[in-house]
């Protein structure tokens, strides 16, 4: 790729442009060509880098924010890496509201980019006073010159996909993708990415990664939420207890659920096969492959895209460690 062969002005530039690999041993008993796309390679190791650029600069166009102001979140995970590290980048402050269930880890990274991290308990309704949602949206009510990214309800996610990840997976497969396999959180990704290639190809099937213990397979064929699914679950980032206003159902053509457990195998396999160390969910991925798989939905001449989320390296103390593996029962 160009960019890389020059100087970039600042690490920003390098959000996006993610390269795709083709998996060999992983999927070699299942029909069809593979293809990840490694979204790890964004300068802040995930996918996130994409969405929580575009929504910041989508907010300084609009005027809504300059050089000194203050970025609110809810997250832990990925969005809060990405939102600290455009902060110090452009200048911004950025304040996190955090579970207490994050490990000591996460929130010290967070500390480290510059984030200020408020952490709020877990175990508390979502619309109490203290929960992470609560303390996020009073910290922008009181915060004079901010701006609440609120990925799970906000159209921009979708669009920063729409306008990246699709784009470049129809030209990396030189539009011969049929498939792209997606996990699903927000749906911002599954979401953005599916409508760019269905306007390309309307045959191109988009195959949605849930949760089991989320609402989100279960909504999309019945568009009811169905309290009785949300069960306690340990794969960060896929499924959820509500549903996302940056879902777009209408483009995934089908859920897979899958098991923690099988998740988490599936990425230490990935390692093992390919030399790809991903994170969780692409484990999740691979393993919604599999399931796909078995139910006949790939056939010789597919080029079926799988979608690798973020690194390994966020997950030494869960699934590459035996101690956690153990403790979940799971070694
Ligand atoms: N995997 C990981 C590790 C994530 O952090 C996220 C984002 N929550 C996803 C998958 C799902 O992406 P999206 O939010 O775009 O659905």
């Amino acid at each position: 790729m160009d960019r890389n062969k020059k100087i970039v002005d600042n690490i920003l530039n390098l959000v996006g442009e993610t390269p795709m690999v083709r998996l060999h041993k992983i999927t070699k008993d299942f029909p069809g060509n593979y293809y990840a796309k490694i979204e790890a390679f964004n300068p802040g190791h995930s996918s996130k880098d994409r969405i929580a650029l575009h929504i910041v600069e989508n907010a300084e166009k609009k005027g809504l924010l300059k050089p000194g102001d203050t970025i609110v979140e809810t997250t832990s995970g990925n969005t809060g890496f990405s939102l600290a590290m455009i902060s110090l980048v452009k200048g911004y402050k950025c304040i996190l509201a955090v579970s207490d269930k994050s490990s000591q880890d996460k929130i010290d990274i967070l500390k480290t980019m510059g984030a200020e991290v408020h952490v709020c308990p877990a175990d508390v309704a979502a619309d109490d006073a203290r929960s992470y949602y609560e303390t996020a949206k009073r910290i922008h009510k009181q915060t004079p010159n901010s701006i609440y990214i609120n990925q799970y309800f906000n159209e921009l996610n979708i669009e920063a996909h729409y306008q990246t990840t699709g784009p470049e997976i129809w030209e990396q497969t030189n539009g011969k993708v049929t498939h792209v396999v997606v996990a699903s959180g927000t749906g911002g990704t599954i979401s953005g990415t599916g409508r760019f290639l269905k306007e390309q190809n309307p045959n191109i099937r988009v195959l949605g990664v849930d949760a089991i213990g989320s609402v989100i397979k279960k909504y999309h064929e019945t568009r009811e939420l169905d309290e009785t699914e949300i069960t306690p679950y340990k794969i960060e980032g896929l499924g959820k207890n509500l549903i996302p206003t940056s879902t777009d159902f209408d483009v995934v053509d089908v859920y897979e659920k899958v098991s923690d457990k099988d998740a988490a195998f599936k990425a230490r396999d990935l390692v093992k096969a390919e030399g790809i160390f991903a994170g969780y969910t692409s484990g999740a991925v691979v393993q919604a492959t599999e399931q796909y798989a078995a139910k006949n939905f790939f056939t010789e001449e597919n080029n079926v895209v799988l979608i690798f989320p973020d690194h390994g390296s966020r997950y030494m103390n869960k699934i590459y460690s035996d101690i956690w593996m153990k403790e979940q029962g799971f070694l």
